[in-house]
C-alpha cells in the first residue's frame, strides 16, 4: 500500500469543520499534517498563521485542500500549485473564470492535480439521475432552490461582497448537478436578480436557459424562504418525469421513489481526489460558474429591501 498523502488545510472555518476534517479523517489516502489559519488552531497537526510560512516550513506537504471564501483562493492556490502541491478546491472554484484558467495552467505546467469540487455532485441521487436521463429527450426542467439565508450564513459578510455571488452561493450547487445530469447542453437566455439596496450581491435570482431541441430550463434561488426548505429539480422527459430532491439526496421518477441514501458527499469528494492524485489528472469543470458569469452579464437588476442579518446590523 503506498503511503497517505501529506495533507494540509487551509481556511479553518465552518465547512472544514463540518465536512473536511470528519472526511479527511475517515479516508486512509490522506493523512492531516498541518492547517493553516488565521484563527483557529487544530489539535494534533502543525499551526500556521499563514500558507506561505506552511509551505516554508513543512516541504514534505504534498496535496492542499483550500476552504476559505472563493475571493481569497486564488492567491493561495497558485502558490500552491506553483509549489508542486495538489489542490483541492472548495466551491465556487474562484472568483472569476480567468483565475481559474491560470490555475489549470501552473498545475499543468507543475505536473499536479487540480480538482475543483461540486460538492452537490456527489449526492446520491445525482449519477443514478444522470444515468436514466442518458439518451433520454429532454423537454424542461425547473429548479426550486430557496432557503433562509439568516439560518445558513449567519454573520457571513463575505458572501454579499463582491464575488461571493450572494443566492448563488447554494444556486451553483443546483447548476453543478443539472451540468452533471443533463445530457445536452443549455446556455442562459435572461435573468432577473434582486439585490438587497444594502447588499453587493443578490438575494434572489430568476434564471431562464435554452438548449437544443426546444428544451426549455427556469430555475428561482430565493434566500428568503423561512419554514421548510426547497432544493428541487425536475426534468420533464420523453419517458416520464424525474425529481431531484433534498439538493440531491432522494432520487424519484413518475413518483416512484427510485433512491435515498444517506449524505456522504465530502466522503466521495475526498475518495476522487486520491483517485486523482494518483492518477496524475485534474477535474475542472467551470461551467456551473459560467452560468451565473452569463447571469451577471445578462441579468436585469432590481433592488428589494435590505436585508440584516443580525439584531441591530446596519451594514
Ligand atoms: P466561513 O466559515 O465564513 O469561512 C471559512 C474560513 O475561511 C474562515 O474561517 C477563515 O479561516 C477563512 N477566511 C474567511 N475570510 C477570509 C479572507 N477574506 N481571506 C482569507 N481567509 C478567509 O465560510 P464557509 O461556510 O466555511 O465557506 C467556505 C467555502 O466553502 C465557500 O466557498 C462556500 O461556498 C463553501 N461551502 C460552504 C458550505 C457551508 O455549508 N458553509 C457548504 C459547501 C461549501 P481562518 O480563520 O482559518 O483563516
Amino acid at each position: 500500500m503506498t503511503a497517505p498523502t501529506a495533507l494540509a488545510i487551509v481556511g479553518v472555518g465552518k465547512i472544514a469543520r463540518d465536512q473536511h476534517l470528519p472526511s479527511i479523517a475517515r479516508n486512509p489516502a490522506f493523512r492531516l499534517v498541518a492547517a493553516a489559519s488565521r484563527n483557529a488552531r487544530l489539535d494534533g497537526v502543525e499551526n500556521f498563521a499563514t500558507a506561505a510560512e506552511m509551505f516554508d516550513a513543512m516541504p514534505k506537504i504534498e496535496a492542499v485542500a483550500l476552504c476559505m471564501p472563493p475571493q481569497a483562493r486564488h492567491a493561495i492556490a497558485a502558490e500552491a500549485l506553483g509549489r508542486g502541491k495538489h489542490v483541492l478546491l472548495e466551491k465556487p472554484p474562484g472568483a472569476t473564470l480567468s483565475e481559474i484558467e491560470n490555475l489549470t495552467r501552473i498545475a499543468d505546467a507543475s505536473g499536479v492535480t487540480l480538482f475543483a469540487t461540486w460538492h452537490s455532485r456527489f449526492a446520491p441521487g445525482v449519477e443514478p439521475a444522470r444515468d436514466w436521463l442518458a439518451g433520454k429527450t429532454i423537454r424542461s426542467v425547473r429548479i426550486d432552490w430557496m432557503e433562509d439565508v439568516r439560518h445558513w450564513h449567519p454573520g457571513q459578510d463575505w458572501i454579499w461582497e463582491p464575488g461571493g455571488l450572494g443566492v448563488f452561493d447554494p444556486g451553483i450547487n443546483a447548476l453543478s448537478i443539472l451540468t452533471r445530469i443533463l445530457p445536452v447542453p443549455i446556455w442562459l437566455t435572461g435573468a432577473e436578480l434582486s439585490f438587497p439596496e444594502n447588499r453587493a450581491a443578490p438575494i434572489a435570482a430568476r434564471l431562464s436557459f435554452q438548449g437544443p431541441s426546444d428544451v426549455t430550463a427556469e430555475a428561482l434561488f430565493d434566500w428568503r424562504q423561512t419554514g421548510p426548505q426547497t432544493w428541487d429539480i425536475a426534468v420533464e422527459t420523453d419517458a416520464g418525469k424525474l425529481i431531484l430532491s433534498s439538493g440531491g439526496a432522494s432520487l424519484a421518477i413518475d413518483n416512484g421513489v427510485v433512491s435515498e441514501a444517506p449524505e456522504a458527499e465530502y466522503d466521495g469528494i475526498y475518495a476522487r481526489f486520491a483517485e486523482l492524485i494518483a492518477a496524475r489528472e485534474s477535474d475542472v469543470d467551470v461551467s456551473p460558474l459560467r452560468h451565473v458569469a452569463d447571469a451577471f452579464m445578462l441579468g436585469r437588476r432590481h433592488i428589494v429591501e435590505p436585508l440584516h442579518d443580525r439584531a441591530g446590523d446596519r451594514h
